[in-house]
């Protein structure tokens, strides 16, 4: 048998998936979290779903992965023996990372180098990294960059019309993020509707709590709603997406924030959450349905933004085949896909209320048969994404 280990690593937890390279099914998954708190925690889940849960202290990422490879040996995994190569979701790869990447010291090095795009998330990604490499020795890792996919971005998409030699200096551009799941639900969508995905015009709506759109012509990416960090775009739990830039400044200056209350204001007390006071999209849902304002247009106003950007990228991709939805959002609430495509049967895209209702869980239709655009349910896999490019990059 021959494995795949795919490691999502963040500050103070990581999950991983261990997956067969050749049935793409999942052996087995956990989440070690709370390291260097008192008490932290781990979760292993094995090929029979049977649950494993343990307290106590992980010092650091080092010892999560210690505590990890005892669960495998616990469920009668050799885990070792098994893998073939270790992929690694890193949030910003750049413009130097356009594709999945084998970690040698140097791309460990522009790892950390792009960290100032991505404090949060490109040094949580690195200890993630270094720890795998000290527990797993003999086998390749593989970066796999939340940018990459939208590295084919014409530079009209991707610059900000600011002082170019700043911008330069910088590297202030649009990168664009989520890129593993718009790749895996282009790619399904298209073998869903049984077309090349070189042949189609898609728009994928990744709404999850954090939330993108992507433009994909012919399986590239032209346009994607975030930007230069995971902010820009469509209204999300607590972030705000699209905003005025003037406002930062206003509220710097008039209300007395900080620039780091700013961005605290934005990333974490906006989107749903700072209209309505809930960052849940079900708890919004719920509220509104109830007849609570505030909940009534913070939907409102998650469906205005989300509609734009249909405008926007049925124009920039000069008219579309496929529209997917997709994550947390995409796949459960038959409201919002209703309402973000509701009247555009002149554009030729017509939602089917009984198939959009249905309670099926896996790829599916939910357009009318009569529908020019075929409207998608595609459930998302960024682990088997990671794993498949890993595998591709290793030869597996
Ligand atoms: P993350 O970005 O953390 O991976 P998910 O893709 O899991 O997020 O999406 C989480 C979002 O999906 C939450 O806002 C949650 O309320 C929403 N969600 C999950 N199920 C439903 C549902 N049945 N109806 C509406 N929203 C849902």
């Amino acid at each position: 048998m021959s494995a795949v280990l795919v490691v999502n690593s963040g500050s103070s937890s990581f999950k991983y998936q261990l997956i067969d390279a050749e049935s793409e099914v999942t052996l087995a998954s956990g989440l070690v979290e709370r390291i260097g708190e008192p008490t932290g925690g781990a979760t292993h889940t094995d090929a029979a779903g049977e649950r494993t849960s343990l307290e106590l202290e992980i010092v650091d990422h080092t010892a999560g992965f210690a505590v990890m490879l005892e669960a495998f040996a616990a469920s009668g995994v050799d885990v070792v023996a098994d893998l073939v190569a270790v992929g690694h979701r890193v949030v910003q790869g750049g413009a130097r990372f356009f594709e999945p990447t084998i970690i040698t010291d140097l791309v460990r090095i522009n790892i950390d180098e792009l960290s100032g795009l991505a404090p949060l998330h490109n040094p949580a990604n690195l200890a993630g990294i270094i720890a795998a490499q000290k527990a797993f020795p003999d086998v390749s890792h593989v970066a796999v960059f939340d940018t990459a996919f939208h590295q084919t971005m014409p530079p009209a998409s991707y610059t900000y019309a600011i002082d170019a030699a700043l911008a330069e200096k910088y590297r202030v551009r649009r990168y664009g993020f989520h890129g593993t799941s718009h790749r895996f639900v282009a790619h399904a969508a298209a073998e869903f509707v049984g077309r090349p995905v070189e042949d189609l015009r898609q728009i994928v709506l990744h709404l999850g709590n954090g939330a993108s759109m992507c433009a994909v012509d012919g399986g590239r990416s032209i346009d994607t709603s975030m930007g230069m960090t995971p902010l820009e775009g469509l209204v999300m739990g607590t972030r705000s997406g699209d905003i005025d830039p003037a406002v930062l400044l206003y509220l710097q200056r008039r209300a007395g924030l900080s620039a780091d209350e700013v961005d605290t204001l934005l990333n974490k007390r906006s989107g749903l959450l700072g209209l309505s006071g809930r960052g849940d999209m079900r708890d919004v849902q719920t509220a509104a349905d109830a007849g609570d304002e505030a909940a009534k247009l913070a939907l409102d106003v998650y469906v205005h933004r989300a509609r734009s950007y249909i405008g926007a990228y049925l124009v920039e991709l000069r008219g579309v085949d496929v529209i997917s939805f997709t994550a947390g959002v995409g796949e459960n609430s038959p409201l919002l896909r209703s309402r973000i495509l509701a009247g555009l049967e002149s554009f030729g895209i017509e939602i089917d209320p009984v198939l959009n209702t249905s309670p099926d869980r896996g790829a599916r239709v939910i357009s009318t048969e009569n529908s020019r655009v075929t409207v998608l349910v595609v459930p998302t896999n960024e682990e088997l994404e990671i794993a498949r490019q890993t595998l591709a990059v290793v030869g597996g």
